[in-house]
């Protein structure tokens, strides 16, 4: 089963738990790591010279700083953000 099925699962449980009136927290805590192992695309913020990379779950600076001429400046591009662990997508 895939991450992103595994999380529409744990949705519908958590909608049917709801609708019971059990508790859903087991199932938001389940539905929040399950989303962070589905990689996002870093946000970017350019200027014409380089672009820095920001991680989609924290909003933190990643520690990447793209030069135009497709230089990396800070180390690589790390498959996970190193503050809260979201997965990070980039471009090739
Ligand atoms: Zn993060």
């Amino acid at each position: 089963m895939s991450n992103e099925e595994a999380l529409q699962r744990f949705k519908l449980f958590s909608e049917a738990f709801e609708m019971s009136g059990l508790p859903t927290g087991a199932s938001e805590v389940a539905i929040k790591s399950i989303e962070k192992q589905i990689p996002l695309p870093s946000l970017k913020d350019s200027c014409p010279e380089r672009t820095l990379h920001k991680c989609p779950g924290c909003k933190k600076y990643i520690f990447v700083t793209e030069y135009a001429d497709g230089a990396l400046c800070g180390g690589r591009k790390s498959k996970y953000c190193p503050e809260c662990g979201q997965a990070m997508e980039w471009e090739k």
